[in-house]
């Protein structure tokens, strides 16, 4: 007989027994409660949370065409191991049988488990999809929030099905939508003013097999640059030179040291200036790649690192990008940026309209001389639900109905939010939060319930022959 590989699972869900009926009152006319904006891990997690939480109408959205296509991890994710340890607590949140770790172990056994360093990144998307199917979470792909209109105690959702428009309702939004949800890749001027056909951002859909024999640049030393490198080199790149603006690869993992207990389920908690001076820290000592990441690379002798070198201007001379890196001139095929994301509400189409009232972190927080930097001062100041705060009190009070779950927390939470890291103390956190929400706008509603009429379990006749009037023992 075929062991099955779900058994433990399935029966964690017995044990658990079903799902809460939803609790949240209807509102006439309003489609969802929640709409969830992104189906990677994050959308199903919420949804699995909200599910097991009570609350119904609740929507899960996607951009991508399909499974394959949505998220990171079998599209601008390149590296062949997680960046983060195996043992973080992922979706499952609370219920072990459905951890990455009892999956892999109820395909591969425990001895595989043990044997693997970090979580391979197929096997991670894997996960991931069966957790969605299993668990039963439904994702409409193909859909697209382009924008949201506040509309009173709700949200017109403008959305793109298969490229038609449509228009629903919600009470509130989760915006689930990814690393460059809350802004977009960053390119630095140097490698923006290049022609498209010359240039690409790791989150980029890259050709690499056009690169096959190519010179190609990388701009960038984090982790996605590396990856980026590795592939080129896989895939035939002639060669690959590594730009990197620092004199050295950053090589601290600096938020490890925040990584405890206390610090993690406490970070919101702290005051401003200590969670400014944490997000400084990290900015000046820069983002590091993994060990395997540089090393996939290095094992190639046609690839180059050049430190101390970063872009400040490039141009097209003969059909070849020429750049300044550093002090000296250089030339090559194509150039790849591996520089990240940047963060502005103001840049994003479905935020349009009331985007300047969203709290940025350089509205609340003046830091002192030494510490000032721009790029996180973008950042919003999310509040303890992750949603929006409003610039002026009163402004624009839907922002406390879209909360953010993308690393555009990064400075408020103290963990880059949707990573792996953030799931075990967040995506329970702000379900909480929404559940709380939802349940004090409808006070005189659930008021009304909870001093309801209740029917009795029995009746007199249950206890009526052992009721007695005579006190003396016999
Ligand atoms: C290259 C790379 C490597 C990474 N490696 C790690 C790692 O090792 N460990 C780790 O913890 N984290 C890593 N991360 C961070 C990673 O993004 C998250 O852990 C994970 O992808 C977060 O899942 P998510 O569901 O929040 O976002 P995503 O996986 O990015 O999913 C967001 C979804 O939102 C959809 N979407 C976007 N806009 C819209 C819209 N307007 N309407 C509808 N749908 C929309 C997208 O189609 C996408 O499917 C990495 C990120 C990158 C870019």
């Amino acid at each position: 007989m075929t062991r099955d590989p779900d058994a433990a699972a399935r029966e964690t869900l017995r044990l658990i027994g079903p799902a809460p009926a939803n609790w949240v009152s209807d509102r006439p006319g309003i489609g969802h409660n929640v709409v969830l904006v992104g189906g990677g891990q994050t959308g199903c997690a919420f949804a699995w949370a909200m599910r097991r939480a009570g609350i119904g109408k609740v929507s899960v959205i996607d951009a991508a065409p399909d499974e394959r296509h949505a998220g990171v991890w079998l599209n601008a994710a390149r590296m062949n191991l997680l960046r983060t340890p195996k043992s973080l607590v992922g979706p499952e949140i609370g219920l072990p049988s459905l951890s990455f770790q009892a999956w892999y172990e109820a395909r591969h056994g425990q001895a595989a488990y043990a044997a693997i360093d970090r979580i391979p990144r197929v096997d991670w998307a894997g996960y991931l999809s069966w957790y969605r199917q299993f668990l039963g979470i439904e994702v409409r792909y193909g859909t697209m929030l382009t924008r949201i209109e506040p509309a009173g105690d709700h949200f017109r959702l403008h959305l793109s099905v298969g490229g038609a428009e449509r228009v629903e309702t919600t009470r509130k939004i989760v915006l689930a939508n990814g690393v460059g949800g809350n802004g977009g890749p960053y390119l630095p001027p140097a490698v923006a003013s290049l022609p498209a056909s010359f240039r690409a951002h790791t989150a980029d859909r890259i050709d690499f097999a056009a690169l096959r024999g190519k010179s190609v640049a990388i701009v960038g030393a984090a982790a996605s640059a590396f990856d980026a490198a590795g592939v080129a080199l896989e895939a035939g790149a002639g060669e690959v030179r590594l730009y990197a603006r620092r004199s050295a690869i950053a090589a601290v993992p600096i938020s490890r040291s925040r990584g405890f207990p206390g610090a993690y389920d406490n970070y919101r908690s702290l005051p401003d200036a200590i969670r400014w001076q944490q997000a400084v820290r990290f900015q000046r000592s820069g983002s590091t790649p993994t060990v395997d990441a540089i090393a996939r690379a290095v094992a190639f002798p046609n690839f180059h690192l050049h430190p101390g070198a970063g872009w400040t201007a490039s141009r097209v001379e003969d059909g070849r990008v020429v750049a300044r890196a550093g002090d000296a001139d250089v030339a090559c095929d194509f150039v790849i940026a591996g520089t990240g994301y940047f963060q502005d509400p103001n840049a994003r189409p479905e935020l349009a309209g009331f985007s300047e009232h969203i709290l940025l972190w350089r509205d609340r927080y003046t830091p002192p001389a030494g510490e000032a930097d721009d790029y996180l001062g973008a950042h919003p100041y999310l509040g303890e639900g992750h949603e929006y705060l409003e610039k002026t009190p009163g402004a624009a009070p839907f922002l406390g109905n879209i909360h953010v779950h993308t690393p555009a927390g990064f400075v408020s939470f103290g963990v880059p939010i949707g990573d792996v890291p953030s799931m075990k103390r967040d995506i329970p956190g702000v379900t909480a939060w929404i559940s709380r929400d939802l349940f004090l706008a409808d006070l005189p509603a659930h008021a009304r319930r909870m001093m309801g009429d209740v029917a009795p379990d029995f009746g007199p006749e249950l206890y009526a022959a052992a009721v007695g009037r005579d006190y003396r023992s016999a």
